[in-house]
């Protein structure tokens, strides 16, 4: 049977954080009753750390300690914001637990999933990139768990020996963000957001990701015709009226009117919390590519002949270094 916690890999990496799978977390497990989480606990490892030394206490948390043996939590977030797996089983981490939050009072390592932020905690508070990977790593578990936000818990709201981590850490305030803090998408992206969902755009309209979906078709639309419409304006047998230079400064027209479109949806995208603009432009760049890419090959063949292939070329490689995003930010 594969121990309760496995999934976390999937979870932490479908949140876009860096998961290292410390070798063996899979079946690492303290001897004790198995997890069955209703909440994330956090901590601090009272060790300093440093951007040259984000996480120095990933051993010590799978070995242990004199006085308790290891595992001693589930995943070590580093002060890069790397989270490194340790255990999917049972973890020490958190010993008898009051009723906190929405959560009851028991085994704290049962009732909570455990992550120890690397660093110092009293001469020494998080790094940005640390907090802001724990609050992802706490809202991606969450929502696994089917938990609000408010099952995110410190140590020192659950100890009962007194302990004060995670040190400078407002709670009330980590909590709320971990409400506000998005799921990231899957890989892939907008299609795990419903037609209905609605979105600020950058013009601070709402709008239903349908309706701006039918915009972006009707501008792919609008890019094809006007290509098509080069060829057909096209006289034909006057090799004059369109050639190489007129081609590059068209589709350099179309690229800042596609461009224009790119930085929109960016705009708009970028309002909303764990989407990755760029991931999105990469994305929409195939598709634009495959319909301005062959209509510009066959216009500079028609104009120029065959031999003129890399002329088309490179017109479609800058269209697509410019979808990509250079020049976008
Ligand atoms: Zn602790």
């Amino acid at each position: 049977m594969p121990l309760p916690l496995v999934w976390l890999a999937d979870v932490l990496r479908g949140a876009g954080l860096a998961v290292v799978e410390i070798p063996g977390w899979r079946t690492r497990t303290a001897p004790g009753a198995l997890p069955r989480p209703v909440g994330v606990l956090e901590h601090h490892t009272a060790t300093p750390t440093s951007p040259a030394r984000p996480a120095p206490t990933v051993d010590l948390c799978i070995r242990g300690r004199p006085d308790l043996d290891g595992p001693l939590c589930h995943a070590v977030i580093g002060y890069d914001g790397t989270v490194h797996l340790i255990a999917a089983g049972r973890a020490n981490h958190a010993g008898k637990a009051r009723a906190s939050g929405p959560n009851p009072a028991g085994d704290g390592n049962v009732l909570y999933v455990g992550f120890e932020w690397d660093y110092q905690g009293v001469d020494q508070g998080p790094s940005p990139q640390q907090y802001t990977a724990a609050v992802r790593a706490t809202r991606a578990v969450l929502d696994h768990l089917g938990r609000p936000a408010t099952a995110a818990r410190g140590h020192r709201e659950t100890s009962v020996t007194g302990k004060i981590d995670p040190g400078h850490v407002d709670l009330d305030q980590f909590r709320r963000d971990v409400a506000a803090s998005a799921t990231a998408p899957a890989p892939g992206g907008l299609e795990t957001m419903a037609f209905t969902d609605t979105f600020t755009d950058w013009a601070h309209n709402r709008q239903t990701v349908e309706s701006w979906m039918n915009n972006v078709d009707r501008r792919i639309a609008e890019l094809h015709a006007a290509v098509l419409g080069l060829q057909r304006s096209r006289i034909p047998g006057d090799r004059n009226t369109t050639n190489a230079a007129n081609l590059w400064f068209d589709a350099g027209n179309w690229t800042n009117q596609a461009l224009g479109h790119i930085v929109a949806i960016r705009a708009a995208l970028a309002h909303q919390q764990g989407t990755d603009p760029t991931a999105v432009a990469d994305a929409l760049r195939p598709v634009l590519a495959d319909v301005i890419g062959p209509v510009i090959r066959d216009a500079v063949t028609d104009a120029l002949g065959a031999d003129n292939d890399h002329q088309a070329d490179a017109i479609v490689d800058r269209i697509a270094t410019c979808l990509a995003g250079q020049g976008a930010a």
